[in-house]
């Protein structure tokens, strides 16, 4: 029955797709939510602390897991009911939630319950044929039924598979079952062919690796569509304690079993050598055990533990040696290192010593930047430097370009031609510079037409420049229906080249449903600058046609399975969502009068303040860097060019402190307020009269047994309680003066520091939030005078309220900003502007509300149904049509 399967690719969800198409790099599944593996997440669930045990997840998330493994097996545990709790409460968290769950348990019962409360597609971990055909057959029917995937384990009734032989066997045998009988996916198999200790000293151990590798292979050529995962931490067990060794024996194997075809799996990213760097004498010896490729494999290496026994890894010592290094590698090196200094200096002798200037740029430039596709190609080089790369590159070429005009003797043969534009009404552009870096670096003439472009403009450049495929960006919601109205614009205008997606809130479920359908050439959505460069290389390919062909199928197959799920789903109406509101009692609360109430604008704010409120980590995830701050200085991957990038932005801070080169601006107001008619929180100035109405929005998703339908105004006393309540609201920006700076970098070729700049500046909104927010509630509003947290605190947000911002889960209603804005005069005090599609600018600007209960938390609103959509438009006075832009337009109806 393969054949009835269009979507050939493993998909897994969250609240967010995760596919594993062969582009996709190795996929990595977290490990620390498991209690047979983590000692500290097993006290934390045996004491029923599942705060600590969701920030453990949490922190899984932000270090780049992609799956989330959650095992409860343990003797003192009740494991149906831990994986049960935990599962519930997972699934209220976002930022957690929008990875796909591996439901990990040698115990039926356990992943059974675990299927009946997770959401998503997830992934069961594990089955066999242990116990037999029928018991195999029967547990693979309901993870059917459930919509799961599937881990197979290479064991069946007479024990674990131990040889390749025995692997495939069962495997084969496993897939057979599942294909023919019960009319599995083979895409939602997983096969895990065991991978075992090497290097133990017994004989029959020898194969072990080798056998894992050459089964992956088979396995991959074999049996279509399926998958291959594992736990690599297993094959270094024979020598805990040395991690120099660990570390290296983890990348070899990955190296290689990613080589075979292995595509997901269990690794430490702290317990990684990056591979490339292993010591040439003890990788040999690590392979030779790995390949069982000597007799003496083992003794060899352990010889060599004995040597490396607590040593430090050597720091680079890097001289300027190269500079003696003949013209090519000289290139290569600035290039690859992203080293500006010398370049004019080297271009200048190359160009000297060819006929023509444009022959500097054909040849030695262009094999340097192929070096440097070729590495960040195979994950060896991340994007920081990459684009330090292209502004090596593009000082180059500046320095060129006076010559080749003098001869006119022609212009650079590109690739093809890009045009890039972030929509009407949205201004942010960090990651569509990214792409067209990095697009640049790979010989692609981009046509960059900023920021807030309407459509017509888009659509003349592309017809007078001639363009190959156009790319369009956005962030905030409501350019997800710009997007689709520039597609159909699009089609009318009959152009009839690829469009490209990207940018935060866009999705490929948007795309596929919501894009695709209006537009007759190819839509494909793509969210990481290192996908860009395949994908557009495809799409302009001589013979791009059947690549044409399979993304319109895959999308249309997508759109299809996406609208049917889409119908599953239970829903209340708006009335019994309201019935079931989050109850406080008020009569018992304690409720503190603002110190001050009404409006302030903070004037002369010393931006140096902020240096200790700054967050990292989103900063490093805008450089595609992805994991925790500080940890990631140290990560094994990418700590080298985290810790590089850090220094640039922290010498680039130095730099906005001292010269004061961003100007920093806050407005905020604190006023009386109850919440009226449910959802609605009115505004009242001192004398008791409306001033205004926030409009909040409502939960509808069926609860569990006794958890709330939550909204925003639950948090605010009822008018009815006759409790006299409050509500702040603030806008901060610190974005003044990052256009100018990052016009001059680029007047520089300087992309680098232009994106750099923008990153920064949108840290130090993000920070004055935090700032100004804890200044609310220890001074102004003064409930939490005795308060006293750290930065790392503070970024949990381990304070009393909130402060929801428009836009995101709680409250993604954009037009609450309008209310704002109005309520506080923000653009006339301050000067921030809200744009036709109400982004703030500039750029770097943040804006909210105050919630002071100690209740009050964030939530995620999840879809809303028709009738609160019509309900909200007859309390907003606007159309459905409208409603439906502001609120949400990611729900594909
Ligand atoms: N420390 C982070 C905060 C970014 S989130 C950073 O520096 O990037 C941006 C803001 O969104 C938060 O400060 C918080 O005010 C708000 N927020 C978080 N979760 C929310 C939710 N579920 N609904 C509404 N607002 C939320």
């Amino acid at each position: 029955m393969a054949g009835k399967n269009n979507q050939k690719y493993l998909t897994l969800s969250g609240l967010e797709q995760l596919i594993v198409t062969p582009e996709s790099n190795f996929i990595n599944v977290g490990e620390r939510t498991n209690v047979t593996g983590s000692r500290k997440f097993l006290k934390l669930i045996k004491e029923e602390k599942y705060n600590e045990a969701l920030d453990v997840a949490r922190d899984q998330v932000e270090g780049g897991a992609q799956i989330l493994d959650v095992n409860m097996d343990e003797g003192m545990l009740d494991g149906k009911e831990a994986m049960i709790t935990f599962l519930n409460l997972i699934a209220s968290e976002p930022d957690i939630a929008k990875i796909p769950i591996m439901i990990d348990s040698s115990r039926w019962e356990i992943i059974e319950s675990g299927l009946q409360v997770v959401q998503g597609k997830s992934v069961v971990n594990s089955i066999s044929l242990k116990e037999g055909e029928t018991e195999f057959v029967r547990q693979a029917k309901l993870i059917k039924r459930y919509g799961a995937a599937v881990i197979v384990m290479a064991f069946d009734e007479i024990g674990q598979a131990d040889n390749y032989q025995r692997r495939i066997d069962i495997c084969k045998r496993s897939y057979d079952i599942l294909v023919n009988t019960v009319n599995f996916k083979p895409q939602d198999i997983i096969f895990d062919p065991n991978i075992f200790p090497v290097a133990t000293g017994m004989d029959e151990h020898r194969r072990n690796a080798l056998d894992f590798f050459e089964a992956t292979k088979w396995i991959r050529d074999n049996l279509p569509y399926a998958n291959v995962s594992g736990g690599v931490s297993n094959v270094s067990f024979s020598f805990r304690g040395n991690n120099v060794v660990r570390e290296a024996m983890h990348s070899a194997f990955l190296f290689h079993a990613i080589k075979n075809g292995m595509n997901l799996g269990i690794v430490n990213p702290t317990m990684l050598e990056v591979y490339d760097e292993i010591d040439p004498n003890l990788l040999e010896c690590v392979e030779d055990v790995l390949f069982n490729r000597r007799d003496d494999a083992t003794e060899r290496l352990l010889d060599f533990a004995e040597t490396v026994k607590g040593q430090k890894r050597e720091v680079d010592t890097a001289v300027q040696e190269w500079r003696t290094n003949d013209l090519q590698d000289r290139i290569n090196h600035a290039l690859v290192k992203g080293i500006d200094a010398f370049i004019i200096e080297d271009i200048e002798e190359a160009r000297l010593s060819s006929n023509k200037p444009i022959n500097v740029i054909e040849g030695p430039l262009m094999i340097g930047m192929n070096v440097v596709g070729d590495l960040f190609g195979s994950g060896k080089m991340f994007l920081p430097q990459v684009v330090k790369s292209a502004r090596v590159m593009k000082k180059a070429v500046a320095y060129l370009q006076p010559f080749i005009e003098a001869e006119k003797d022609g212009k650079i043969e590109a690739a093809g031609k890009i045009l890039m534009a972030t929509v009407k009404g949205d201004v942010h552009d960090i990651g569509k510079n990214i792409v067209s870096v990095v697009l640049g670096c790979n010989n692609y003439d981009i046509i960059d037409l900023g920021v807030m472009v309407p459509p017509e403009k888009i659509i003349e450049t592309a017809k007078k420049e001639n363009v190959d495929i156009i790319g369009l960006s956005g962030l905030i919601t409501p350019s997800l229906d710009e997007m689709v109205f520039v597609s159909k614009a699009m089609e009318k205008e009959k152009l009839d080249i690829p469009l490209i997606i990207g940018g935060a809130t866009t999705s490929r479920a948007h795309s596929a449903v919501k894009i695709a359908p209006n537009y007759n050439n190819t839509v494909v959505h793509i969210n990481d600058a290192s996908r860009a460069v395949t994908v557009v290389g495809k799409l302009l390919h001589d013979n791009n046609q059947v690549y044409k062909n399979q993304i319109r199928e895959e999308y249309e197959s997508f759109k299809e399975q996406f609208l049917k799920r889409g119908k599953k789903k239970e829903y209340l109406s708006i009335e019994e969502a309201r019935k079931n509101k989050f109850n406080i009692d008020w009569d018992n609360s304690e409720i503190t009068t603002p110190k001050q109430l009404g409006i302030k604008v903070v004037e002369d704010f010393n931006i140096a303040l902020l240096k200790d409120y700054i967050d990292w980590t989103p900063f490093f995830r805008s450089w595609d860097l992805h994991g925790k701050f500080p940890d990631i200085l140290n990560d094994k991957i990418v700590g080298k060019q985290a810790t590089e990038l850090y220094e640039d932005a922290k010498a680039m801070l130095k730099q906005i402190f001292n010269e004061k080169l961003l100007l920093a601006k806050a407005i905020f107001g604190l006023f009386k307020a109850n919440s009226v008619n449910d959802d609605d929180i009115e505004v009242h100035n001192e004398k008791g009269e409306t001033i205004s109405k926030f409009l909040t929005l409502r939960q509808q998703s069926t609860k569990s047994k006794g958890k709330p339908n939550i909204a925003l105004a639950d948090f605010i006393a009822p008018k009815s309680s006759n409790i006299q309540d409050h509500i702040g609201c603030f806008c901060v920006s610190t974005g003044f003066g990052t256009q100018e700076l990052a016009e001059k970098f680029e007047a520089e070729h300087d992309d680098y520091n232009s994106i750099m700049i923008k990153a920064l500046a949108d840290r130090l909104a993000e920070a004055y939030a935090e700032f100004l927010h804890e200044h609310i509630r220890t001074k102004v509003w003064a409930y939490s005078v005795n308060e006293n947290l750290n930065n790392k605190e503070l970024i949990k947000e381990k304070y009393k309220g909130i402060r929801p911002a428009p836009g995101y889960p709680a409250c993604p209603d954009h037009l609450e900003k309008e209310t704002i804005w109005q309520l506080l005069k923000v653009e006339k005090k301050i000067g921030v502007k809200l744009t036709e599609n109400l982004a703030m600018w500039p750029a770097a600007s943040v804006s909210g509300y105050y919630f002071a209960n100690e209740k009050a938390r964030y939530f995620g609103l999840g879809k809303i149904k028709e009738d609160q959509i019509k309900d909200y438009s007859q309390r907003r006075n606007i159309s459905i049509e409208a409603s439906r832009k502001w609120l949400n337009p990611n729900i594909a109806d």
